[in-house]
């Protein structure tokens, strides 16, 4: 049987294309992209000739019977999406958890991925942090989201789009406050990469002043709540220990 290769292209430059990447992608019988016209013109710059066959959300279902139809005729194929990792708020889920259902081997490719590049570089804690993706286009829903995380205490990382980023920006400073630290990460291995630092206040007014903040792709990183309150309680309770510890130590 074949396999099922879930391939990260770049979020930007072209030189993230692994060479393990660009073997596979020469070698599967066939790549199902996300966008076919914006994937041929990749691959075409890495001289890779393969067939290339849709596969988005609209008919990932649909595909996905077919797809493991021909894995398991011994064909093996490559998934890719418009940039960055397969699945991470792109298309690729419903195949793969098909695949594994129908006992299809599933192999992933480490490689360029919008969530871990900015998070890497933001100077905020990745110890634990947590991906929320999108937040919901109306207002509304929006806030609510943001409310509902408002006592999250991991580090979180949002996707935005341009046409939203100065919304979103207000929204969180209305639910969060002024004063959490917030990194908004622009455009990301590209020209015009930006990281913008502060608390969310402040990170607000840069975006709020220069047009040129508001466009590209962005990856917001917001600190968690703080946890003081549970550090003070911690150290409270080990003095505590400690004192017991001595009542009963020579
Ligand atoms: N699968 C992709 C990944 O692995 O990061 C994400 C795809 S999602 C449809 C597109 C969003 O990812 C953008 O709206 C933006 O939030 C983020 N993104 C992708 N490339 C980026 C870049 N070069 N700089 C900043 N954000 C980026």
């Amino acid at each position: 049987p074949g396999i099922l290769y879930i391939v990260p292209t770049p979020i930007g430059n072209l030189g993230d294309l692994s060479p393990r990447a660009q073997d596979v992608l020469s070698s599967v019988a066939a790549i199902a992209a996300e966008d076919t016209r914006h994937s041929r013109q990749l691959l075409q710059q890495f001289a890779i000739k393969n067939d290339v066959f849709a596969l988005h959300e609209h008919n990932e279902r649909e595909r996905a019977a077919k797809v493991i139809e021909r894995l398991q005729s011994g064909d093996s194929i490559a998934l890719i999406s418009d940039a960055g990792t397969p699945l991470i708020s792109d298309p690729g889920y419903v195949l793969v958890q098909q695949c594994r259902a129908a006992g299809v081997k599933v192999v992933a490719l480490p490689g360029p991925c919008a969530i871990t590049t900015a998070l890497s570089a933001a100077g905020l804690p990745t110890d634990r942090f947590t991906f929320e993706g999108f937040l919901p286009a109306k207002p509304q829903q929006r806030r609510k989201a943001l409310s509902a995380l408002l006592d999250e205490p991991r580090t979180m990382v949002f996707y935005e789009s341009p046409h939203r980023i100065l919304h979103t920006l207000k929204d969180l400073q209305e639910v969060m406050g002024n004063d959490r630290s917030l990194v908004v990460a622009r455009e990301l291995t590209k020209q015009f990469e930006t990281y913008l630092s502060g608390s969310i206040s402040e990170v607000l007014q840069q975006v709020e002043v220069d047009s040129n903040q508001q466009r590209g792709e962005f990856v917001l990183v917001l600190a968690g709540a703080p946890v003081q309150e549970f550090a003070a309680a911690d150290e409270q309770q080990a003095l505590r220990t400690v004192q017991l510890l001595r009542q009963h130590l020579p």
